[in-house]
């Protein structure tokens, strides 16, 4: 039988895996505290661990993360790490620096089932689920290359959003895994504001989530009414928009704290979902949900078949919907050159060169939009 990865075993299950070899379960905060916190990757450098315990984990378990294969970073400081899990299969992951925080965007599945018409993930296929250890290991992998294991050495990232690769509803168990030690006061510690999971509509599993964790939820609309969104986000035939926004009301109705919003993400796509019919029909639909909306310009892809929004487009776009009240955000293109950006990551090895001279072709059709907020959450 193999080793067992504890990598990716948050509190609760850790302690269970201690009980189950005739040890303490404290004996599980400890280790959490030398994986996550202090970067530590060998038992026998785990000193507070008695010297048998620390022979037996040898024999037994392992810390196992997946491996890097190259790291870019884009003229504007955004990073994109390319990253190889079991099997071969290459996921992305992306940090965009910001001046008070940083953002790491992390993959949860190695491609995607649910095909989205705009997104090179969902171009791409779904291989895979990630395993909790390949999901927290990306945070650890990030945090390791900002040395933020070393004592005193400053946070860099202060903000996880599950909108990597993947939907995470779809990997539900171990996105669940893997959040909870990005919550865990002995692991990571990022506050439940500055989690965020985003998903295209996987229903039965967001009502669900709520049960078991407290994060911020960002929801994949891209459209005002059914028959759009049908055409876009195929899953709303199975799960319809009216349902979406009940069960993300539904989410945030189970937290604690009163004054929790949803952030709406609306990818603006040239003439398709960016006419002014359209953010009336959305300002519409949206009152009675506790909001904030988040335009997200196209990213485009080679054959992807449509265009970026237009800058008048989407100021009208935005406007309306500021003069019916919402309070919305304009998220920021960044880390373009690397292909970094939403729905442009498909683990590929080959194709960064040709990104690059690409990116130099087009960057002078490029204009900058009147930012509000790189991320916008
Ligand atoms: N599967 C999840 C999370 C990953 S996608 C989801 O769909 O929510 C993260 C965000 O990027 C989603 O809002 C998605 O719709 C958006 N996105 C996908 N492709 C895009 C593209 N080409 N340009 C801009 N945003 C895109
Ligand atoms: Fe999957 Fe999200 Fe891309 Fe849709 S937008 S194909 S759900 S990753």
């Amino acid at each position: 039988m193999g080793k067992v990865n504890l990598l990716g075993l948050p509190l609760g299950k850790l302690e269970d895996f201690f009980d189950s070899i005739g040890e303490k379960k404290f004996r599980a905060t400890q280790l959490i505290k030398w994986i996550h916190q202090e970067g530590q990757r060998e038992f026998s450098k785990m000193t507070n661990l008695s010297k048998s315990l620390r022979e037996t984990l040898a024999r037994k378990c392992e810390i196992k993360l997946p491996e890097i294969v190259s790291c870019d970073e884009s003229s504007d400081g955004t990073k994109k790490w390319l990253i190889k899990v079991d099997g071969g299969s290459c996921i992305e992951m992306v940090f965009i620096p910001e001046r008070e925080r940083g953002t790491l965007c992390i993959s949860s599945q190695v491609g995607c089932s649910l095909d989205c018409s705009f997104c090179a993930t969902g171009k791409q296929g779904f291989h895979r689920d990630l395993t909790s250890a390949e999901i927290i290991g990306q945070l650890w992998l990030a945090a390791d290359s900002f040395n933020q294991f070393l004592k005193n050495s400053p946070r860099k990232i202060s903000n996880v959003v599950m909108m990597g690769m993947g939907e995470p509803l779809m990997n539900f168990d171990n996105v669940v895994d893997s959040m909870s030690l990005m919550l865990e006061d002995n692991a990571y510690g990022l506050s439940k504001r500055r989690v965020t999971l985003s998903t295209s509509g996987v229903l039965p599993m967001l009502d669900k989530l709520g049960d078991v964790i407290d994060v911020s939820l960002a929801i994949s609309l891209h459209a005002p009414n059914d028959d759009l969104r049908n055409s876009l986000v195929p899953i709303n035939k199975k799960y319809p928009i009216s349902k979406f926004i009940d069960s993300a009301r539904g989410y945030i109705e189970k937290m604690p704290d009163n004054h929790r919003k949803v952030t709406v993400e609306y990818t603006l796509i040239d003439k398709i979902n960016d006419r002014r019919h359209h953010a009336k029909e959305l300002a519409q639909l949206l009152k009675d949900l506790p909001c904030k909306i988040n335009l997200i310009p196209f990213n485009e892809f080679e054959g992807s078949g449509y265009k970026k929004v237009t800058n008048t487009a989407l100021n009208h776009f935005r406007d309306i919907l500021v003069s019916e009240g919402y309070t919305v955000t304009v998220r920021t293109t960044r880390g373009d050159d690397i292909a970094a950006a939403c729905g442009q990551l498909a683990g590929n090895v080959n194709d960064r060169t040709k990104r690059q001279k690409r990116f130099k072709e087009r960057i002078q059709d490029i204009q900058p939009v009147k930012v509000l907020d790189t991320i916008g959450l």
